[in-house]
């Protein structure tokens, strides 16, 4: 990785990171979602930062890629938990970083769950080492605290402008990739009460363009639209500043059928029980890896 390249790398992190430490600053029970959302976003624009996807919200169960709805009324219950999950982009290079939240303590442990099992991955993380091993020590980290890890979600590759570039870091002792310097990955180890299975869950928000190709008008206005998030993830909310909902439902059902849109639901746990996750994205370098995200104490 040449240096440039590497500095545009640290620069998402260090963006994100404020915008990490100003969406726990402003965390608390009755905090409406969609503000949150919002205003994180606006946070890693004036910085100068692009967004590489919608700032997930996902509270309880749901492990990942929900992000407030145009008109969401929902806001942040004394008990729930919350993972907030931010993508800046530099140039196209991505940080990609999570933290959870919870106002209640009884949660606390299995908070700290997925950071041990993040902190375990950092400390595994080196050219040479594999990556059913780094799995391991996420797994084993999440097991001594007493909770399973989500088996069907991965870490993943990054590369300019695209959020899963291929290879994967699983939670669990599994896969056959073997790091190399100048690899970048994002690693977010999930931990649960349940089962340690995800599925797809409610009404898709978030989409990335997609292949196949429509003839409709309003799909190809969308599409058209959408060239300004270079290839990256966008949802409802950013749509329904262009276009009225009637016009963009529209589109999306028509694109999501022809491979037009590919859909990315917000996930699940199976057995509905609780899940936190950790994300920080590491530069793979001589010896080790650095994170290039500080995630909220
Ligand atoms: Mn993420
Ligand atoms: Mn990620």
């Amino acid at each position: 990785m040449d240096e440039e390249t590497k500095q545009k790398y640290l620069e998402a992190g260090k963006i994100a990171s404020e915008a990490l430490a100003f969406a726990r600053k402003n965390l608390k029970p009755g905090i409406p979602l969609f503000e949150l959302a919002e205003s994180v976003e606006q946070r890693i624009i004036e910085q100068g930062g692009g967004l590489a996807f919608p700032v997930n919200l996902s509270a309880n169960n749901f492990a990942a890629h929900d992000t407030p709805f145009p008109g969401d009324t929902r806001v942040l219950g004394e008990h729930d938990l919350l993972k907030v999950d931010v993508g800046v982009q530099v140039d196209g290079y991505i940080a990609d970083c999570a933290f959870s939240y919870s106002h209640d303590s009884s949660h606390g442990k299995l908070i700290a769950a997925s950071k041990a099992g993040l902190d375990a991955a950092i400390l595994a993380i080196a050219p040479g080492v594999a990556s059913r091993t780094v799995g391991k020590a996420i797994s084993d980290a999440i097991t001594s605290f007493g909770f399973n890890p989500v088996v069907n979600l991965c870490g993943h590759s990054l590369d300019k402008y695209t959020v899963h570039a291929g290879e994967e870091v699983p939670n669990v002792p599994h896969g056959s990739y073997t790091f190399k310097e100048g690899d970048v990955f994002a690693v977010e180890p999930f931990a649960t009460d349940g089962e340690g299975v995800v599925r797809d869950h409610s009404e898709c928000q978030i989409f990335r363009i997609g292949e196949g190709k429509s003839r409709l008008a309003a799909s190809r206005q969308l599409v058209k639209n959408a060239e300004k998030y270079h290839g990256l993830p966008f949802c409802r909310r950013w749509l329904s500043r262009d276009f009225p909902s009637i016009h963009y439902d529209l589109a999306i059902s028509d694109l999501v059928r022809c491979g037009g849109l590919e859909d990315y639901y917000p996930l699940a746990e199976k057995s509905g029980k609780l899940v936190s996750q950790a994300e920080n994205t590491l530069i793979v370098s001589a010896g080790g890896c650095i994170p290039s995200v500080k995630l909220p104490g």
